[in-house]
């Protein structure tokens, strides 16, 4: 009876890990289909500064219309791209639709409009990459300036000494670095004053509502880190009206989060811009 029961429950486990590993199988396979499909989109998610109240950029995040499963968020491919190495077309594609859309905004007027995109470790590594942001940039005439890198502290603290060398490469184009997710990787303090970087964004884990608990007294810090060490501080998944009121008191220089609006497709972003939509007071 036992061993019966034991062989089930193997022929189980084993049947669950095939249909994992096939359905692993196929998601790589249409993510390597998906760019050539257009099935990609990026949405862009305004940021706002807290002074002024106006949308001064915004960061992209990709989108796949996935002709089976539907609207897929990243969180569900990236890793898969990861592993596959598919992220490196992807990314190349993602900085691609970034400096075109900044070259349509800068048309409509909106010179100084920055967008960012979110780079992965294997992007980061890859030999010649700044070389072709290089070219990419001019291709698109776009102004270095306006083009911003999110990068995770991981991926940053897994080889530092080598990042801080791919940073400064990258900085010495014009383009701005920042730090997304700030607070939940593992970091070094010393570290972070070695890289060349602009702007950090504190994670939406560390805004708690307003008050004096735990979470407010890190998104204080950082604050004040971040001020000190002279760099821009971005709060992201700014949710409620507390949390803003909480932001502005401590003086954080922009958020982003649904509270004032989610992704937008590109048109949505420029009529954003052209009608100088803003915070309200
Ligand atoms: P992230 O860079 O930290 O992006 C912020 C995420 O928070 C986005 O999720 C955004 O939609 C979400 N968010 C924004 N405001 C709010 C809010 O008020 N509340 C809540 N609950 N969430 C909010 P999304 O688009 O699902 O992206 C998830 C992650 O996927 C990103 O985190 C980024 O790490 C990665 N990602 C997105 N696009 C790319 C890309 O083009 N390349 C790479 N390598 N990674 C990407
Ligand atoms: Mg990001
Ligand atoms: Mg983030
Ligand atoms: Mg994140």
């Amino acid at each position: 009876h036992a061993k019966a029961l034991g062989k089930n429950n193997c022929q189980f486990y084993s049947t669950e890990l095939n249909q994992a590993m096939h359905q692993h199988l196929l998601l790589e396979a249409s993510l390597g289909r998906a760019l050539g499909n257009r099935e990609m989109q990026l949405g862009y998610q305004p940021k706002v500064d807290l002074r002024s109240g106006k949308v001064v950029g915004a960061e992209a995040l990709l989108r796949w219309h996935h002709p089976e499963h539907g609207l897929m968020g990243p969180d569900r491919f990236i890793p898969v791209a990861e592993e596959s190495g598919l992220i490196v077309p992807l990314g190349e594609w993602v900085i691609e639709e970034a400096c075109r859309a900044l070259r349509s905004l800068a048309a409509l007027g909106a010179r100084e409009f920055v967008i960012s995109v979110n780079l992965s470790a294997r992007q980061l590594r890859q030999r010649h990459f700044a070389q072709r942001l290089t070219e990419t940039l001019a291709r698109h005439e776009v102004d270095p300036r306006t083009l911003e890198l999110e990068v995770t502290e991981s991926q940053l603290m897994d080889q530092p000494l080598e990042a801080a060398a791919v940073l400064t490469q990258l900085k010495a184009l014009g383009v701005r670095i920042s730090i997304d997710d700030f607070g939940t990787g593992y970091s070094s303090l010393s570290h972070l004053q070695k890289f060349p970087v602009d702007v950090i964004k504190i994670d939406r884990s560390f805004l708690g509502g307003a008050g004096a608990d735990s979470q407010d007294v890190i998104t204080r810090a950082i604050i004040a880190l971040g001020h000190s060490l002279k760099l821009k501080v971005i709060a992201e998944g700014v949710e409620t009206r507390e949390q803003l009121a909480f932001l502005r008191d401590h003086d954080c220089d922009q958020i982003q989060g649904y509270y004032f609006s989610p992704a937008l497709a590109e048109d949505g972003l420029q009529r954003m811009v052209c009608d100088d939509t803003r915070l309200p007071d």
